[in-house]
């Protein structure tokens, strides 16, 4: 559990309305006592995800996804345990310290963060006073409030400015040099990264600096600068302007995509606050898996060259194979968004968008036309075999044969004798399904009513658990309280005991299960003593111990009576 105690957590998930939370990014609906809507984690058509605000857990009785409200808000986010602990405290008022927090494994990270976030006032504060920076953004129709919006800042025309005002915070040469703001060249000479560039910080999910963008406003090249990857910043894990679109992608339960940071700001300021970029690289799985967990349709808007079609095809091909919705908007040839907005204004692209073309109807297209038959052939089985849900696969197969004139019977016998076997998705297993039907029921009722897990013990239940995970898990169940046994879970046992609990109303009147389970240990017991005493008299017979063979004889005769 770390440095966080129990009692923070707890007084967090107090403080948290657990239903406005979760309908930040998933619709829900009153059921009972509880909440249904579509699930977030998986992609479904009748909405099996439940809330219970009186447990503070969640469900899914589709893909089993399930957890308290920090294990929603970090997965939703894709955050680690501690991040969203943070983020969540931040909401309701409780200030976790994240020195303590992070503890000292991780605290090249968090000097990396500080520098980050005292380089990002230096940049702010810099962008103020100066006259050709401001007058450079005004240039680029970039007004107040998107400079606050994007706490975009200026990298002063110095080689030392950063650097001294680092020096003077107090902050060592080596973790400023570590943390990519400032550089150290083969001659060993140290000096600011960003000089003469306006300044475009890149922020997590969570709203913390990770890195910098730097375009340059002389004709300095490259153009564009990023700071340097470290464990902070990753190009490929991270997109610009994440954190301002957060909300709104998760209402609109869409992400526009794009390239560039002005392309992403211009889009926020024309009210397509749901817009995110990435940053200067390829789109990554990463990218996919961090952005289909936040909502269920992509719409990606490239530039209308070659390149821009290029990177398009790519970006749909990667977010089709993770099962996503994509939708495609072609600018027209040599525009960006940046210039089309400026240009022909938002009920243009509300145009284009409304036009769009679907993911992979686009990428059918695009083939067809630049590439030889064999080529096309390479790219249906590149572009199946790439697919991770074989059931995807069913789906997609006829759009491709429709889309490109083959036949589907044809494409199938193409594919299928180098179809890649694909790994069950763990997350497709249900874990009640591994544990045999009776340790099933005695540790549903155990978790639905711990009043009777005394009662329990003294009949002796671990011994009739025919199931490892059924041993682990009463283990758990005796050693831990219900508040506090959710963090002591491995993840199948989570999943087991919320599901058992978002069972408990159809399980019934408490007493009578108590019975039941009472009666169904008792037989157990019984017919465990049966077969010590079969083994017995096995044994008697082999020494030809008569006195013990009588006894054993009887034994088993009032056994059997009593059974009836
Ligand atoms: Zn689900």
């Amino acid at each position: 559990m770390g440095k966080i105690n129990k009692e923070i957590i707890q007084d967090i998930k107090d403080r948290i309305d657990v239903i406005n939370l979760v309908e930040r990014y998933v619709p829900l609906q009153r059921v009972g006592s509880r909440f249904r809507g579509p699930c977030p984690f998986h992609q479904e058509t009748k909405p099996s995800f439940y809330v219970d605000p009186n447990l503070g857990l969640y469900h899914c009785f589709g893909c089993h996804a399930s957890g308290d409200i920090i294990d929603f808000y970090c997965k939703i986010n894709g955050l680690d345990f501690y991040q969203g602990l943070i983020d969540l405290g931040r909401e309701v008022g409780i200030d976790i310290d994240i020195n303590t927090s992070y503890g000292g494994k991780t605290s090249k990270r968090r000097i990396i963060l500080e520098l980050n976030s005292v380089a990002l006032n230096f940049f702010q504060e810099s962008l103020k006073t100066n006259k050709r920076a401001k007058e450079y953004l005004k240039e680029r129709h970039i007004n107040e409030d998107l400079i606050r919006d994007f706490q975009i800042g200026y990298g002063p025309d110095s080689w030392d400015g950063l650097k001294n005002f680092l020096k003077r915070k107090g902050y060592s040469l080596s973790d400023a040099i570590h943390s990519g703001l400032i550089v150290e060249n083969e001659k060993k000479h140290v000096y600011d990264r960003f000089r003469s560039r306006i300044i475009f910080p890149i922020l997590n999910i969570s709203g913390h600096c990770i890195g910098f963008g730097g375009r340059t406003i002389t004709d300095m090249e490259p153009k564009y600068l990023n700071t340097s990857e470290n464990q902070v910043f990753k190009k490929g894990e991270n997109l610009y302007g994440l954190y301002q679109a957060r909300r709104e992608i998760g209402l609109k339960k869409s992400v526009i995509l794009t390239e560039g940071y002005i392309d992403v700001i211009r889009l926020h300021q024309f009210g397509y606050k749901n817009s995110c970029g990435v940053l200067g690289t390829a789109l990554t799985p990463a990218h996919v898996k961090k952005v289909s967990n936040l909502c269920s349709k992509v719409i990606l808007i490239f530039d209308g060259d070659e390149a821009g079609i290029k990177a398009t095809l790519k970006s749909a091909q990667l977010f089709l194979s993770h099962g996503t919705r994509v939708e495609v908007v072609q600018l027209p040839q040599g525009e960006d968004i940046d210039s089309f907005l400026l240009k022909q204004g938002p009920d243009s692209l509300d145009k284009l968008i409304k036009n769009s073309e679907e993911g992979l109807v686009f990428c059918t297209k695009m083939i067809r036309v630049n590439h030889s038959p064999r080529e096309i052939i390479l790219w249906c089985k590149e572009f199946i075999s790439s697919i991770e849900d074989p059931a995807l696969s069913g789906f997609y197969i006829p759009i491709i044969s429709k889309e490109l004139g083959i036949s589907e019977m044809e494409l199938r016998s193409s594919l299928n004798f180098n179809r890649k076997k694909v790994p069950m998705n763990r997350q497709s297993i249900n874990p009640s399904k591994k544990i045999c039907l009776g340790d099933r029921e005695v540790l549903k009722f155990a978790i639905c009513f711990p009043e009777h897990i005394e009662g329990l013990k003294g009949l002796e239940v671990d011994k009739y658990f025919k199931n490892n995970f059924a041993r682990l898990l009463w283990k758990k169940l005796i050693a831990y309280s219900p508040e506090e046994i959710l963090y002591q879970l491995d993840e199948m046992e989570r999943e087991f005991y919320i599901e058992s609990l978002f069972y408990k109303e159809k399980s019934g009147d408490s007493l009578k299960l108590w019975e039941q389970i009472k009666t169904f240990l008792k037989n157990k017991q019984r017919e465990r003593l049966l077969e010590q005493t079969r083994q017995a008299l096995r044994e008697a017979e082999i020494a030809k111990d008569s006195n013990k063979i009588k006894f054993y004889v009887s034994q088993l005769n009032s056994l059997v009576k009593n059974k009836n």
